[in-house]
């Protein structure tokens, strides 16, 4: 089976500043990444270029094996990617309903109303929000509203979710148990997912794979809990003295 995420030696470039340099990475189906980076590292930029918002100034990217941007071209566009994003200010719709914010991305995908009222209602449950449909975003607590956020994703069975620092505005006790559920639901779903952070312990909490990027490199890949406390690169070492406390 292709690979949902395939990223082939991408460079991009804002004029003459190089923002991403000579990038490779593979997201199989089911793979669970988190791109773990300092704030200017690159990470929403990789985002747009994934999802086809930008196109790289050079290399490859791919979706399920098919070239979606090639340099300075996006082949495949966003809509075709059957890529679902959760953005660090949930942009849900505030005027809509729970129902109303789920259904939306279904009716544009011609989703029968008798499938997309099937599945509102499993993906509801799976987030602990049942009964919740009628309910306006304003009328829930800022996790119920991360929920809903994950679930509006999900509901489309996209072939990747790709999170945008999704958790950065929330407390210490609800990030936990939002990671713990999302990945659970990753699993449950068999969802490839993406997941950028500029927070190391999200990242590890997160489980899966944890690619790190500095300056638009990729400085590291293993696992967080094997890094080097004498690597070459200061994030890497930063990371390695911020879990060890
Ligand atoms: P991160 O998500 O890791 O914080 P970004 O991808 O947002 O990093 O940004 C990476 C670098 O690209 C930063 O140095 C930022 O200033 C620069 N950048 C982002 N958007 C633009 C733009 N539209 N024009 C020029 N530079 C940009």
């Amino acid at each position: 089976m292709s690979a949902a995420i395939t990223l082939e030696d991408v460079t991009f470039c804002y004029g003459k500043t190089t923002i991403i340099e000579g990038l490779s990475l593979k997201a199989q189906a089911g793979d669970v990444l988190s791109l773990l980076g300092p704030s200017g590292s690159g990470k929403s930029t990789l985002l747009r270029i994934i999802m086809g918002f930008l196109a790289p100034s050079r290399g490859v990217v791919r979706v399920r094996g098919q070239v979606a941007s090639e340099a300075g071209r996006v082949i495949m566009p966003p809509e075709e990617r059957n890529l679902a994003v959760v953005f660090q200010n949930l942009a849900l719709w505030p005027h809509l309903t729970v129902e109303g914010n789920l259904a939306f991305g279904l009716r544009s995908k011609r989703v029968p109303d008798a499938e997309a009222a099937k599945r509102i209602a499993q993906v509801l449950e799976d987030v602990g929000l049942a009964g919740t449909h009628m309910c306006y975003p304003a009328q829930l607590s800022g996790g119920e509203q991360q929920r809903v956020a994950i679930a509006r994703a999900l509901v489309l069975q996209p072939d990747a979710v790709l999170l945008d620092e999704p958790l950065s505005n929330l407390d210490i006790g609800l990030r936990e148990d939002l990671l713990h559920l999302f990945s659970k639901l990753f699993r449950e779903y068999q969802t490839t997912a993406l997941c950028v952070t500029h927070d190391p312990w999200e990242a590890r909490e997160l489980g899966g794979r944890v690619i790190m990027l500095d300056e638009g490199h990729v400085v590291s890949t293993g696992s967080l809990d094997e890094l080097d406390p004498a690597h070459e690169n200061p994030f890497v070492r930063l990371v390695c003295r911020h879990l060890a406390r």
